[in-house]
């Protein structure tokens, strides 16, 4: 008897959209190094300040699920235990606050009694204002929190007989699906709502109003991207953010319990309660016409007149903060093709570089050092990567 040999192992490469897709095109190396080099960044802030916010505002919602807690949310007494919830599971899993004292009470004599006090730093601030301002309009629409999406694609890569596989497996966690029934009470006097009623697709598109419709929601920590004007093939941040929303629904669309999906909304937290940091970006974007939000002219010479300190930063409206906290995108097949082929071209160029490497290139070779100066600044790899090597001591700051 002949006995049947096993077959070559099989797998499919699979993709997550940020964790490979916008991790790879935020600095092509800085990728290779962390994702596919397990090098964990020294300073994971970013990572830690993402995840927490996402955290919070997902237990946030199973909270008022339960408790139907009336808005606004008071930090210390409805807040503050669910950011002590988070912190620990986060920590359970290796992830710590930017200091051990980040969350530490301190003591304040009141009367004559110590007594302790948790502080409220920056980000709880922002998640206390992002859950009264965009929170009571949000959680009434929303269905489901944190929902899987994988779907299956063909392999780009032209180079067949080197190729991995056949196809690659994209996957991503939409933080959130609301419905929409456009003549239901919950939709009447809705925010969110009120800026879909706004927007150009939304007018022409004849919705039905008994129907139920679906809008994908992504949350991001971070400010709003500057606009990008060229074409959505056009490589930049602005850019990207649509093509995972337009991803996300053809993903979203494949399953079986889904709807039709008229939109998806990004609500770029940090417009909440900007850093200083965040409100120059913001400031340089409006002054060169990369902003897309209209700004009042009380707004508008608040910023012009800013010195950019913290002592004097200004006491901007909360339309202000409202307007360039949500960002909302028009679904369509013919958007959702070309995101997808920008993606499908992502991925033939991380494998590329895969291949590459596999045939013997350096590392350095092989990826692409192509960070911005922000992602270069907080970069651990900048002092021995390409892009620096002529100026190893750029990013070396003399106090
Ligand atoms: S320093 Fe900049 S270019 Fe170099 S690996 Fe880091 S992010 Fe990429």
């Amino acid at each position: 008897m002949k006995l049947s040999s096993k077959s070559n192992e099989y797998s499919v490469p699979e993709y997550s959209l940020t964790g490979d897709l916008l991790s790879f095109l935020t600095c092509n190396l800085q990728y290779r190094y962390q994702n596919k080099g397990s090098l964990q960044p020294s300073r994971p802030l970013q990572l830690w300040f993402g995840e927490f916010i996402h955290g919070v505002m997902e237990e946030a919602y199973t909270e008022w699920t339960l408790k139907k807690t009336q808005f606004p949310w008071d930090w210390l007494k409805d807040i503050r235990p669910i950011e002590e919830k988070i912190d620990q599971r986060m920590q359970a899993r290796g992830l710590y606050p930017p200091s051990p004292k980040y969350f530490t009470p301190y003591k304040e004599i009141i009367g004559n009694e110590p007594i302790e006090i948790p502080p409220k730093r920056i980000i709880s601030t922002r998640i206390e204002n992002s859950i009264n301002l965009w929170g009571k309009h949000l959680f009434p629409l929303m269905d489901s929190a944190e929902v899987l999406i994988k779907g299956l694609r063909t392999m780009p890569l032209e180079d067949k007989i080197n190729r991995r596989s056949d196809f690659y497996c994209v996957n991503g966690v939409i933080d959130v699906i609301s419905s929409l029934k456009i003549n239901s009470p919950v939709s009447k006097d809705n925010l969110i709502v009120e800026y879909l009623k706004k927007e150009e697709f939304y007018k022409k598109n004849r919705l039905n109003f008994e129907r139920e419709y679906e809008i994908i929601i992504d949350y991001k920590g971070m400010k709003r991207p500057s606009q990008d004007f060229k074409p959505l093939e056009n490589r930049s941040p602005w850019n990207y953010h649509e093509w995972q929303i337009l991803t996300y629904s053809w993903l979203r669309y494949r399953q079986t319990n889904s709807r039709e999906i008229i939109a998806g909304i990004i609500f770029y937290l940090n417009e909440i309660l900007p850093s200083n940091e965040d409100l120059r970006v913001i400031k340089t974007d409006i002054e060169k016409g990369r902003s897309d939000v209209e700004i009042s002219k009380k707004d508008r010479d608040l910023i012009d007149d800013w010195d950019g300190t913290e002592e004097n930063f200004p006491n901007l409206s909360d339309s202000f903060k409202l307007d360039r906290s949500i960002r909302i995108i028009e679904i369509s097949k013919e958007k959702v093709k070309k995101a997808l082929k920008e993606f499908d071209n992502v991925v033939n160029d991380i494998e590329k570089s895969t291949l590459n490497e596999s045939k013997g290139k350096s590392i350095k070779k092989s990826w692409k050092a192509d960070g911005d100066d922000r992602t270069c600044d907080a970069c651990d790899f900048k002092n021995f990567c390409n892009k620096h090597s002529n100026n190893p001591f750029k990013f070396l700051t003399i106090p």
